[in-house]
């Protein structure tokens, strides 16, 4: 089929799929189960997932639709277009599904990958312990071979969505007395069995976006190592990688609601001026800002372009999340700043619900620099992995 007959084809089965209700809005990350726990969401999955659209590029061979870089592009802008939300998120397609398909055995892809595309299986990712974040290397959680299965004891701190999530992808020390990056293994595991007690940590917002997760003879079956044993780092140091290119501001390329972009804001707050922004510190904030998210949305697009031949994702993309999350949080501060005292309201009739939102936004966006390693962790990757400074 030629690429404009495809764009035909997947204009008209948005149109015909895609309910109003998942088209046309932005959510922040931490709401993103209450945005797909709904009929809508759930009719827009199962239409997308019939035709392996949940991932596209994926092999046809588990239920994805074998998409080439070219299509999947018109998929993309049709999408776009059409301001409709991806069908299916989480660290299930983000994560773990391209980890698997780089690491996993035959019968591991078999097993997981076409649950991940049907969206019938959620992930979560037991990598952080209450001692081991940036130096994650120190982690403590044991895990003993007994039979056919692995037994883990020990703790998670930080889980998103465990309390939502069906399986965990884990790291775990598999050998006490290795060097630490040597005694680490990367298992996956079942989150409904008795071993396992989850914590959801509220926070002052009220909202419990993470939780702890404890393991108590939590039991992983041998089946389910990724990788070789004691091999666990590298694959769950490319798994990073993988999480890290999707960044918040460097995956987006769809525009934000027209009444949110920052010169329709600032135009509502400081007035227009022939046809300008009538401030200048504001115009010159905006301007600054909408141009280098768009330097940093043409280095994505050109890196992409050149990963064509399927090459995995290398060090960096530690510079995709530090240069995107950091614009992520300065987004959310620049809509502050133009919306003056309004940008700051916390709850009551005087503020509009975009305000409102837009202050919590503000202070949520405070964890983008901290997942998936934090700023000062990625700089110490692009010194040592990129430019190849000394330790
Ligand atoms: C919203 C959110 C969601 C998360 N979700 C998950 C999840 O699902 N699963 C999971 O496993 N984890 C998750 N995390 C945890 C996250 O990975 C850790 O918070 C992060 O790796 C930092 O570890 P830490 O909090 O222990 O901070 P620390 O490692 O204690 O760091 C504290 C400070 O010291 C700095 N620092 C530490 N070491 C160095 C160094 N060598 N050089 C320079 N500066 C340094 C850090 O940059 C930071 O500013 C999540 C975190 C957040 C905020």
């Amino acid at each position: 089929m030629s690429l404009e007959a495809f764009r035909e084809e997947v204009r008209s089965y948005i149109a015909e799929h895609c309910p109003e209700s998942m088209k046309n809005r932005t959510f922040h990350f931490e709401d993103a189960h209450e945005v797909y726990d709904t009929e809508d969401a759930d009719k827009w999955l199962q239409a997308m997932a019939a035709k392996g659209l949940t991932t596209p590029t994926w092999p046809k061979e588990y239920g994805a639709a074998g998409l080439s870089f070219e299509e999947n592009q018109v998929l993309q802008q049709e999408m776009a277009a059409a301001r409709a939300l991806p069908p299916l998120t989480g660290m299930g397609t983000s994560m773990i599904g391209p980890t698997l398909l780089e690491f996993g055995t035959e019968e591991q892809k078999a097993r997981h990958l076409p649950k991940i595309i049907s969206g019938e299986i959620k992930w979560c990712q037991g990598y952080s312990e209450p001692g081991s974040g940036s130096d994650l290397a120190s982690l403590q959680t044991k895990a003993v071979v007994d039979g056919d299965n692995f037994v883990l004891n020990g703790q998670k701190i930080w889980t998103s969505g465990a309390q939502h999530a069906d399986w965990m992808f884990a790291l775990v020390r598999t050998d006490p007395e290795a060097a630490k990056h040597d005694g680490i293994s990367f298992v996956l595991l079942d989150m409904k069995q008795k071993g396992v007690t989850i914590k959801p940590i509220q926070l002052i917002s009220g909202s419990s976006p993470f939780c702890e997760t404890f393991f108590d003879d939590a039991l992983a079956g041998r089946e389910d190592l990724v990788g070789e044993l004691n091999k666990g780092w590298t694959v769950g140091k490319r798994l990073l990688q993988y999480e890290r290119s999707a960044a918040p501001a460097a995956r987006s390329k769809k525009k934000a609601k027209p009444a949110n972009a920052y010169g329709v804001i600032a135009k509502q707050y400081f007035g227009e001026a022939d046809g300008k922004i009538a401030d200048k510190e504001a115009r010159d904030k905006v301007s600054a800002q909408t141009m280098t998210e768009k330097a940093l949305q043409l280095t994505v697009q050109r890196v992409f372009e050149e990963s064509r031949s399927g090459k995995a994702p290398g060090a960096t993309t530690s510079i995709f999340k530090y240069i995107g999350s950091s614009l992520s949080k300065e987004a959310s501060s620049l809509k502050s700043f133009l919306r003056g005292s309004d940008g700051i309201g916390w709850e009551g009739e005087g503020f509009t619900e975009d305000e409102v939102e837009a202050t919590r936004s503000w202070l949520r966006d405070r964890a983008v620099t901290i997942y998936g390693g934090t700023n000062e962790v990625q700089l110490n990757i692009i010194s040592k992995r990129v430019l190849g400074l000394p330790d």
